[in-house]
């Protein structure tokens, strides 16, 4: 079987205690919604994203009110004791936000820049190298990322110019990609002239489109060894947003091409922000990067399953999973790698129990009311009776004290 590709060889990137490529782990990262002047609503969803397990944040720094509250938010989480990396996004006027409020450009763990709208003509060379000048006096590693909604039109135009009498034209999809990644690539040159270190750059070039994202990033990837920031931006709301978003970046990590990553979900009108982080962990979980909740293994039922029993208990152990593991992963140390099987007949579920670490096979129509509980590969009990998920609930409680609690790890 043909494993992932080796990972891309990336200089490494200390954002805020977080590496960032140089062969660290795919580092899950998040963005608030939240108005960031608004200090109480920003801090209070900063910490459910690192709560869900963001390893870093990102907020919008847009005027003097939001980054005068940058500081203060900082404080706020840290004495609280969340110190998740905060990072800044800047577009139009960041040289002027930084440079007036030196308390947000200390506070900030990474500044994020787009090269399309840091200024205009004249203005742009001299405000990015204000930001890149910024950057380095506060000794904070810069994302300049691309994004083919605000690309550099007069770069843009130049190769679609030149392009128009070259012998050998490419399409014009592929020129704008070309231009998306010549303005990365540039902007990073411009930033290492200026004397930013390569170890203080991470890049990203995001589009909407599926096959786009993988075109670009692999061609990216291949021309430079900075860290890249993977991300499908406007990805759009629930099933799309998450399909189309695993779909592209699945493929580009499964390639070795991607050391952050964010997905860029719309939420529902007061929706859980920390969707984007859960689908985030789930894509590099399920390819099997990163461990970070144990998994529950389901069937999807069918007619032999006539009752909701077995999608009731499946979904009660998921969710009791997913809500504990915030305790669980100071008090259970590797609880992550549990595994639970949850499964609907005696079809496929004796043999998928016994993959799991713990596992029951609920009887289907017609079958005898008895449900085998395997341990481990071995079947160690039959449950019956109205209460058979509350039994089970409790024998996994059981399993992750014995095999993850205090005593457990003492004994090893
Ligand atoms: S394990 Fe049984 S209930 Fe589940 S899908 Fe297969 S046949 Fe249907």
């Amino acid at each position: 079987m043909a494993g992932p590709a080796a990972r891309r060889k990336s200089v490494g990137v200390n954002v805020g205690g977080v590496l960032v490529g140089g062969g660290a782990s795919v580092v899950v990262q998040s963005m608030t919604n939240t108005d960031t002047a608004d200090i109480d609503a920003t801090v209070r969803q900063v910490m459910q994203l690192a709560r869900a397990g963001s390893e870093i944040v990102r907020i919008t720094v847009d005027r003097d009110e939001s980054a005068a509250a940058v500081p203060h938010i900082r404080d706020r989480l840290a004495s609280m004791g969340y110190d998740v990396p905060l990072v800044g996004d800047f577009h139009y006027i960041g040289h002027k936000l930084l440079t007036d409020h030196p308390a947000c450009a200390e506070a900030l763990a990474k500044y994020r820049i787009n090269p399309g709208n840091v200024g205009f003509k004249a203005k742009r060379d001299l405000q990015f190298a204000t930001l890149i000048e910024l950057a380095i006096r506060y000794d904070k590693p810069v994302r300049i990322g691309v994004n083919w909604g605000s690309l550099d039109e007069e770069l843009l135009t130049r190769l679609m110019d030149e392009n128009a009498v070259s012998p050998n034209p490419m399409s014009a999809a592929a020129v704008q990609r070309e231009a998306i990644i010549q303005s990365a690539l540039l902007s990073a040159q411009r930033a290492e002239e200026i004397g930013l270190g390569r170890d203080r750059i991470i890049l990203s070039t995001k589009v909407s489109d599926v096959q786009h994202l993988i075109a670009v990033y692999q061609d990216l990837a291949a021309r430079c060894d900075y860290a890249l920031h993977l991300g499908l931006t406007e990805a759009g709301m629930g099933s799309k947003g998450i399909v189309a978003s695993s779909a592209a970046m699945g493929i580009l990590l499964q390639q070795g091409i991607g050391d952050t990553i964010r997905i860029s979900l719309t939420p529902e009108p007061g929706g859980d922000r920390t969707t984007e982080v859960k689908v985030a962990q789930e894509l590099l979980q399920t390819m099997g990067f990163r461990q970070f909740l144990p998994v529950v293994a389901a069937c999807p039922g069918c007619g032999r399953t006539t009752s909701t029993t077995f999608q009731t208990l499946a979904k009660d152990i998921q969710d009791h999973l997913n809500t504990s593991m915030p305790e669980w992963r100071e008090r259970y140390p590797g609880v992550e790698t549990l595994s639970v099987a949850v499964m609907g007949c005696i079809v496929n579920g004796p043999g998928e129990s016994k993959h799991a670490n713990i596992g029951i096979s609920l009887p289907g129509t017609g079958e005898t009311p008895a449900a085998p509980v395997f341990i481990d590969g071995e079947k160690v009990a039959t449950l019956r009776g109205a209460d058979v998920a509350d039994q089970f609930k409790a024998m996994v409680a059981d399993y992750i004290e014995k095999k993850f609690g205090a005593g457990q790890q003492a004994a090893e």
